[in-house]
């Protein structure tokens, strides 16, 4: 072999190891992205007709993988039946939201956290305490935390959320919470409410989302945010694989029909995860909404305070017409009379 051709065979032998690295390389990252499996139970708590008859555990905890924890609050315990979860990280673990009911005799939610939890150093592992968003049904349980040791909650209102994951264009930009070989991004989805935010998790490829998105009537508080929120977490996971949807209450039954407000018993619930096409359809729902209440297959757009308007006006319509009608009765009466 002469000079020349010897160094264009050493080149093309070089290109080649530096190919077969890259491929090695890139096989060995996408396999450390593919989200840890798991597995979701056929069927939760779904409350009881009469729960003074047949009493319900206050709270049913299904472990999807070993490092992830739904708990479900019974609907016997509050209508509300709010789903909580439990993120276990290798240095802190985090809880998304703490349910509609305080008592810790009713509804034992600190005491099953802490059990959940590992140790590291024989010491719990450090837990944060964080919220979708305001609404008492997702902090109610805050008090049982707030004296433990090595258990930081954050605040829920809009400064503090802000303040606290370093949001500093809301709802632009995208928080982490590190827990040790695992990162859970915070998305701002104000809309349902203005301190609403969304939570990624890396490890499961999970979304959860509150009461953003979730089998059940999602209430608008601002349609244009709500819309613009959609938008903004179809564009981040783009990038990012999605396993599941996971909200904060299942209203609808199998069938999508919503159950009566305030029921204790939810027969033949709908499904709580829901897919990258539920999300993916939010956007368009908002521009076919009509404003008070539309029904689609997996939730229901709904504006609580325009139907309360629409109500109102419908009422005092009424109250006018028979008012009216009172007086016509009246003043012929008094006619016939005289
Ligand atoms: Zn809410
Ligand atoms: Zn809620």
């Amino acid at each position: 072999m002469r000079t020349a051709e010897l160094r264009a065979f050493v080149y093309r032998s070089s290109d080649a190891i530096l190919f077969a690295l890259a491929a090695v390389l890139l096989s060995a990252l996408s396999a450390s992205a593919e989200p840890v499996p798991g597995s979701l139970p056929a069927r939760w708590n779904t409350g009881a007709e009469d729960c003074q008859a047949s009493p319900q555990p206050p709270l049913q905890a299904h472990a999807y993988e070993p490092q992830t924890f739904i708990l479900r609050q019974s609907p016997c315990a509050s209508f509300e039946a709010n789903f909580i979860y439990l993120l276990i990280g290798s240095d802190k673990a985090v809880l998304i939201d703490t349910g509609a009911v305080a008592d810790p005799q009713a509804m034992p939610l600190a005491k099953t956290v802490l059990e959940l939890l590992p140790d590291k150093n024989n010491k719990k592992l450090p837990l944060l305490v964080a919220h979708t968003h305001r609404h008492l049904d997702h902090r109610a349980g805050d008090p049982q935390f707030a004296s433990l040791p090595s258990v930081e909650v954050v605040p829920f209102d809009l400064e503090g959320v802000q303040k606290f994951f370093g949001f500093n264009n809301w709802p632009n930009g995208i928080a982490h919470i590190d827990l040790g070989d695992r990162t859970v991004d915070v998305l701002p989805t104000p809309g349902h409410n203005q301190t609403h935010v969304a939570f990624y998790d890396d490890r499961t490829g999970i979304l959860f989302t509150g009461d953003f998105l979730m089998p059940a009537r999602l209430l608008i508080e601002d349609a244009r945010a709500y819309r613009e929120s959609a938008l903004r977490v179809i564009d981040f996971l783009n990038t990012r694989q999605l396993t599941h949807i996971l909200g904060g209450h299942i209203e609808l039954n199998a069938a999508g029909r919503a159950y009566r407000f305030g029921s204790h018993y939810h027969p033949n619930e709908h499904r709580l995860e829901l897919t990258k096409a539920d999300l993916a359809a939010l956007p368009a729902a908002f521009e076919h909404f009509n404003g008070f209440y539309t029904r689609y297959p997996n939730y229901i757009l709904t504006n609580p305070v325009r139907n309360l308007l629409a109500l109102g006006f419908i009422v005092l319509v009424v109250l006018s017409v028979a008012a009216f009608g009172l007086y016509r009765f009246l003043r012929r009466r008094r006619r016939r009379s005289a």
